[in-house]
């Protein structure tokens, strides 16, 4: 854990109550509505979940966008910084502006505009008639659909290595959906706290990391699998069904949206991330190989406060690079050797202007 976790007033805790059954129903209910409606012994169809016409996937990808844009539009229009203390927010810089700019477009636009709203509009049964599907998620997070799509080739083997090289992972802190919504709820009041007081961090919390490489290892492994059944090269057909049931369940449901989202509150807002994402691994490897100039350079005003630390969602020892004894290091850090996915959070939360992206260009 992080920071010492203090005790949830009942507001939050009633949150909580609520917030982990409601997120493991509405995933179970997008993701399996058959086998829900066969628990509760009902005989209608799937449709028996539709609001108003539509499926469950554009209510919830409705209050997602609303949360997330919704809070990008506090904090541009406060205009404060929400990384720093309560009693002493500055203003909030131009980067950080930018970012939370970005991730309102792009959540807005790329993730609900564009795959919710406009083929609804343009449908002939109308904008209110949802058809009866079966909630899958091909996400390119998964790099799998990279194999089954020119379109996913294209974007996972050629523009994300190019974003990795000029800008590090910062993919994941102003454009991903995934990272639209950790990055928004990380700057509301519970959010913050849970960054803080519970990512688990420590040596302990990053040998587990290895897990994002088993992730990496079976998403590529189904997408070959995939690739080859396309190309009716070779086919085994149980053994690929029982590979995307596994994917499906495991990975997507369990891991990627259930634990991804629902345990914000236990163990902050980067847990798939951090150590489920295959795509943020495929990011560290491109990192490595293309030598991205990304890295957070820490300069000699340091006084080792450690508030770099806590405020970091991906758990990084953002302090152990910055200082040793109170005494200024100056150790840069960058995709080799941590998670870092750009966010600016300790640049913003220490004090004493101690810490600075590298520049990406120059010398
Ligand atoms: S780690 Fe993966 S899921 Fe998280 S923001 Fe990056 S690409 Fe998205
Ligand atoms: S970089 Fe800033 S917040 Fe981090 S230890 Fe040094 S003074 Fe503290
Ligand atoms: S080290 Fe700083 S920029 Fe990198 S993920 Fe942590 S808080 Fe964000």
């Amino acid at each position: 854990m992080g920071a010492r976790a203090r005790r949830r007033a009942w507001p939050e805790r009633v949150f909580l109550a609520l917030f982990l059954p409601g997120v493991l129903a509405f995933y179970a209910i997008h993701k399996y509505p058959r086998v829900v409606l066969d628990l509760v012994g009902s005989r209608d169809g799937t449709s028996v979940f539709h609001l108003a016409g539509k499926a469950p996937g554009f209510w919830y990808a409705s209050v997602y966008t609303a949360l997330v844009c919704g809070t990008c539009l506090w904090i541009l229009l406060g205009g404060r910084n929400q990384y720093q203390a309560k009693k002493k927010k500055g203003p909030l810089s131009r980067y950080q502006r930018s970012k939370f700019l970005s991730i309102l477009l792009a959540q807005l636009i790329a993730f609900y505009l564009v795959p919710y709203v406009l083929p609804a509009l343009t449908r002939p049964e109308g904008f209110f008639q949802d058809p009866v599907a079966v909630g899958g998620k091909a996400a390119h997070v998964y790099v799998w659909p990279a194999f089954t799509s020119v379109g996913g080739a294209v974007y996972i083997f050629l523009v994300i290595p190019l974003t990795v090289w000029f800008f590090g992972k910062r993919y994941c802190s102003w454009f991903c959906s995934c990272g639209n919504l950790a990055e928004a709820v990380g700057v509301l009041p519970w959010g913050a706290r849970w960054v803080r007081e519970r990512t688990p961090r420590g040596p302990g919390a990053r040998k587990v990391e290895v897990t994002q490489v088993i992730v990496l290892l079976f998403s590529l492994f189904f997408g070959v699998m995939l690739l080859l059944d396309g190309l009716a090269l070779a086919t085994a057909e149980g053994l690929l069904q029982s590979v995307a049931a596994v994917q499906d369940l495991f990975i997507d449901f369990a891991f990627g949206s259930v634990i991804g989202v629902g345990a914000y509150p236990l163990l902050g807002t980067r847990i798939w991330c951090r150590y489920g994402c295959p795509l943020a691994q495929g990011m560290k490897l491109v990192g490595a190989l293309t030598r991205s100039r990304f890295a957070v350079q820490p300069n000699d005003k340091c006084r080792g406060l450690n508030l770099c630390t806590a405020a970091c969602p991906m758990g990084i020892d953002v302090a152990s690079h910055a200082h040793r004894d109170k005494q200024p290091l100056e150790q840069a850090f960058g995709l080799d050797d941590t998670p870092c996915i750009g966010c600016g959070s300790c640049i913003e939360s220490c004090p004493v202007d101690a810490l600075a992206f590298a520049p990406l260009v120059g010398k």
